[in-house]
């Protein structure tokens, strides 16, 4: 029987399995592609927060560190030059270093091996697995079990019963092309938001939509890249909300599989570390003292660490999606004429957006914005509808 058996080879499965491994603890990991880091689906930028929390040499996985962010709306753009830069990290080159890292502590890896269903038997719970290395159906017994399958979990359906709602990230790669800034695009029609920044092969051009997000992408690629050949499309599912349980009996949520997002940008990395941190350890004193309180006392940890950032952070989320196109021109004038551009570069944190945004609105530009901005908001009934959904998943 395994103590722990850690369902999703990506960096929340990885990061847990690697944690508890440390401790002693006989832990496998089974993620259903046969090669980890395979498929990407993420572009890669992290804040020097969510690098410090990776026990790996980042090094290895730096592509650049940018300290140019191109912020663009429909009509302008302005480049703010950062103190603090944010880090460029190939995804598939970070997932390897962090699955290596485990073996190292002692984590087991099977790769190629889907899990299909799970059952609490009392004493342990039941893992049932698919798998073509492992000569196809078999079982395994744990007496913890972490769901770390992403944000169309397998094991949040299945065992909390809970059904949350998603959202769309698609990119293009486009080969030997470079750029030194990393690009945000807001007031695109019914998208979030776009990137643009380096990658491993040339760069990528991203955006996040609830709908019809390859369309919208192949728009945007006309706009920026017209005649240039896309060398690759990647795609991944993004969770909108959290669950409201990430922990029951003897079974854990950890990383999309329970919402663990940065609201605004929906960046993962970063919660993600925080929460296998205060999971494993949760896990740890659950194993040692078999008290199941002290699994239970990984909600309410990682709550206490991040739940401002994610309420303040899917408030102004719910807020932005309102806007029209054209307040976004807006904001970004409204900036350029109070000349933010000195808080900007020293305060921009891409780890803590909620409060940077918070404290850009309480200057004298956040408040004459914001009123400018309420004069403007025409379509009532939809600004209703996302506050409506904004407040039910609160
Ligand atoms: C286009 C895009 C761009 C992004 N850019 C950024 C960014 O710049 N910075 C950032 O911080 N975040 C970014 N993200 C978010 C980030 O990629 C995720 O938050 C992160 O990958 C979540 O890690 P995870 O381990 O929870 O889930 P995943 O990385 O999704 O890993 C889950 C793993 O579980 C496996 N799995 C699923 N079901 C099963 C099963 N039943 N049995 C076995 N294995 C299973 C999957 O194959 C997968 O390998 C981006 C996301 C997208 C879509």
């Amino acid at each position: 029987m395994y103590d722990v058996i850690i369902v999703g080879g990506g960096p929340a499965g990885l990061l847990t399995s690697y944690y508890l491994a440390k401790q002693g603890f006989k832990t496998v990991v089974y993620e259903e592609h046969m090669e980890i880091g395979k498929p990407v689906h993420c572009a890669g930028i992290l804040g020097s927060k969510a690098v410090s929390l990776l026990p790996i040499n980042i090094e290895q996985a730096m592509i650049s560190r940018i300290f140019k962010l191109k912020i663009s709306t429909p009509h302008f753009s302005h480049v703010y030059n950062l103190r603090t830069p944010l880090n460029v990290v190939d995804r598939e080159v970070l997932d390897k270093l962090l699955a290596k890292k485990a073996q190292k502590a002692g984590a087991e890896i099977i790769t190629g091996a889907r899990v299909t269903s799970l059952r609490d038997r009392r004493e342990h719970i039941e893992v049932f697995i698919n798998s073509r290395k492992l000569s196809g159906a078999r079982s395994e017994k744990g007496k913890v079990v972490v769901g770390a399958d992403g944000a169309v979990s397998a094991i949040r359906r299945i065992y909390f019963k809970s059904c949350i709602p998603l959202e769309y990230g698609v990119q293009a790669v486009i080969s030997n092309q470079t750029t030194s800034t990393i690009e945000l695009i807001f007031g695109l029609e019914a998208a979030s938001f776009a990137w643009i920044a380096p990658s491993p092969e040339g760069i990528k051009i991203g955006l996040i939509a609830r709908s019809k997000p390859v369309e919208k992408l192949k728009k945007l690629l006309n706009i920026k890249f017209h005649g240039y050949e896309v060398s690759r499309y990647e795609a991944g599912i993004i969770p909108r909300f959290p669950p409201r349980k990430i922990v029951r009996d003897k079974v854990v949520l950890v990383g999309d599989a329970a919402g663990q997002i940065k609201p605004i940008s929906r960046g993962g990395i970063l919660p993600l570390s925080i929460a296998s941190q205060i999971a494993s350890s949760s896990i740890t004193t659950y194993l040692l003292t078999g008290k199941p309180r002290n699994l239970k006392s990984y909600e309410s940890q990682f709550n206490k660490t991040y739940k401002l950032e994610r309420l303040i952070g899917q408030y102004l989320r719910c807020i932005l999606e309102t806007l029209p196109e054209e307040a976004y021109d807006i904001i970004l004038l409204n900036a350029i004429r109070y000349k933010v551009d000195p808080f900007v570069e020293r305060r921009f944190n891409v780890d803590s957006q909620a409060r940077f945004i918070v404290r850009l609105m309480i200057s004298r530009f956040g408040i004459e914005t914001v009123l400018k901005l309420i004069r403007m908001i025409k379509n009532k009934p939809t600004a209703l509808t996302v506050m409506k959904e904004c407040f039910k998943y609160l």
